[in-house]
């Protein structure tokens, strides 16, 4: 990735504090062939990029006005019959091209999602490695997905139902800037599969891994429209709620509520995967040595800015000062860092905006009563938006980072004295995205798990398993959501059932209407026949 100040891609170089406020750290031959690819007559203006880093400004990205969304959507109609009138294996030659593209080209997006995100290398490449996962989980299953079902019909022998999958038509797909590259492709994909026309609009601090999500689908073969991508915040998002089938949004709960209420009035579809508040619980049998590398992940990946990062951590008291003390003592070690390599643990909140929520749900929290045992200090010598590491004990129950999302590198503490009241604290919050139990007894944790209202629940892991577990659905319960991406889910997701049901035997006279030829009470007592034997016989 060509930088303004190209380098060895070391941050040193990046922050020159001679960078006058006018130059973008991103050369123009490295942002013209992905910007050309906005839907946008021109005038609606730009927006301004940053890279989280250093503050410096990163690119211009062109925005699109209501009537270039309004005219994306169009060509995305038109184009979209012959794509779905392409055979399944034509469509997933293009998503499987597009799974090994990314592979290959995995150096050049790995800097484009760091330096828009400001996240770590490995957490930009948990991104490159989930839509190489998603690719190949949709080649291969997608058929069994979208095949054609046989049903029995009302009577059995004479009627026989056929259900297929129809693409609902145009998907609009509305992501936030804390994964751009899984959050632009893993709706898209299924929904692209199904013969759906995608128009995707990501936030615009990271619209520019969305256009290179773009650029490379055109390189597998996508046709032209099939995809594209409108650039803008929360305006262009609402004007695409008004020209799609189906909307796939994932950001805020605050903002999911509003896409639900006009996706209602619209009468379309809408998975809307929001925010959580996610408890992980440590038993007191768990292997705490095992325990604290996982959940350290759990809590910092993407510096707490996850959905389903773990913001609350329940205790069970027997272990809780020993796990504490291990925990505390990995979390010192992390180390922060915006090199464009996999030297850092933590990179950057993305920007001053997530950087205020946070101070502001750590201070009140102390302010509150509770003690931070490591953390709790913006880390500016690092960059202008670095939060260290933190965790906060003694947390009074009206703390606001108790209840509202933190979204940052924030975990509170919990001590539990079993496993009932664990699962009561764990229950205790408006949302219900994901929940985690670590202990030595994988079948005990089941059982707890079908306690726990959360849409995922991963056993002796925080995170990746069940995010990466593509076959099985992943969304919230509660306050966290609608609908499931992943899996069968998402297929069906923008996809319509059409049910053909054939009437047989009519050529022999055993139609309905014949049937009802008969007249008189004669139809109901044949009826009342067949129906009794139907049930005898336990036909479905
Ligand atoms: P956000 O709701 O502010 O924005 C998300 C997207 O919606 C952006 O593209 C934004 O421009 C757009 N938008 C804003 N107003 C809109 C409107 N009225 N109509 C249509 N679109 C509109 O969220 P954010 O702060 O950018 O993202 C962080 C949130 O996303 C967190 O709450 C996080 O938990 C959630 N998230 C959830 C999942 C999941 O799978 N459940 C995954 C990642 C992030």
């Amino acid at each position: 990735m060509a930088t303004a100040h190209e380098s060895d891609g070391a941050l040193g170089d990046l922050m020159d504090p001679e960078l006058p406020a006018s130059t973008y750290v991103l050369e123009p031959d490295v942002v013209a062939p992905l910007v050309r690819r906005v839907a946008t007559s021109q005038d609606a203006g730009t927006h301004r990029s940053t890279l989280p880093f250093t503050g410096a400004p990163l690119a211009a990205i062109p925005l699109s006005s209501p009537d270039d969304v309004a005219a994306a959507a169009g060509r995305a109609r038109a184009v979209q019959r012959d794509w779905s009138q392409q055979s399944f294996d034509e469509r997933a030659r293009v998503v499987d091209r597009l799974g090994a593209l990314v592979l290959q080209r995995q150096s050049e997006i790995l800097d484009l999602i760091q330096m828009e995100s400001g996240k770590s290398r490995r957490s930009a490449f948990e991104e490159v490695a989930d839509i190489a996962q998603t690719c190949r989980h949709y080649v291969v299953r997608g058929r069994r997905y979208l095949a054609d079902r046989r049903e029995p019909g009302a009577l059995s022998v004479l009627t026989g139902a056929r259900v297929h999958r129809r693409p609902v038509g145009v998907v609009g797909v509305i992501a936030p800037w804390n994964y751009p590259l899984t959050l632009a492709l893993s709706e898209a994909v299924p929904a692209l599969l199904a013969g759906n026309a995608v128009v995707l609009k990501p936030d615009p601090q990271t619209t520019l891994s969305a256009l290179w999500a773009a650029e490379l689908l055109a390189e597998a073969g996508l046709p032209d429209d099939v995809l594209t991508v409108v650039a803008g915040g929360g305006d262009v998002g609402a004007a695409l709620v008004e020209h799609v089938d189906h909307v796939a949004f994932t950001g805020s709960t605050a903002t999911g509520r509003k896409v639900a209420a006009r996706a209602g009035e619209r009468l379309i579809g809408a998975t809307l995967e929001l925010g959580g508040k996610n408890p992980l619980y440590v038993a007191a049998d768990a292997d705490l040595e095992a325990a604290v590398p996982g959940v350290v992940r759990a809590c910092f990946s993407n510096a707490g800015q996850l959905c389903m990062s773990i913001e609350r951590l329940v205790l069970h008291e027997r272990i809780a000062d020993e796990f504490l003390e291990r925990f505390v003592e990995a979390v010192r070690g992390l180390r922060l860092g915006g090199e464009l390599d996999y030297t850092a643990d933590i990179g950057s909140l993305v920007s001053a905006d997530q950087l205020e929520k946070v101070s502001r749900h750590v201070d009140d929290a102390l302010a509150k009563g509770a003690r931070a045992l490591v953390g709790a200090v913006h880390r500016g010598d690092v960059g202008p938006y670095f939060y260290a590491p933190t965790v906060l004990d003694d947390v009074p129950a009206d703390a606001d980072c108790l209840r509202e999302e933190t979204f940052g590198p924030v975990v509170a503490v919990t001590r539990v004295s079993g496993d009932d009241e664990a699962v009561r604290v764990m229950n205790d919050s408006e949302f219900g995205l994901n929940a985690s139990i670590w202990s030595g007894d994988v079948a005990r944790a089941r059982r707890l798990a079908a306690r726990v209202e959360a849409g995922t629940v991963a056993i002796n892991d925080g995170y990746l398993q069940a995010w990466g577990s593509t076959a099985a659905p992943m969304g919230g319960m509660k306050a966290s959501g609608l609908g499931r991406r992943h899996g069968r889910e998402a297929v069906e997701a923008v996809t319509e059932t059409q049910s053909v049901v054939a009437q047989r035997g009519q050529r022999f006279g055993l139609s309905v209407d014949s049937l009802y030829a008969l007249g008189g009470e004669l139809p109901s007592r044949v009826l009342t026949g067949a129906l009794s034997a139907m049930r005898r016989l336990r036909l479905p």
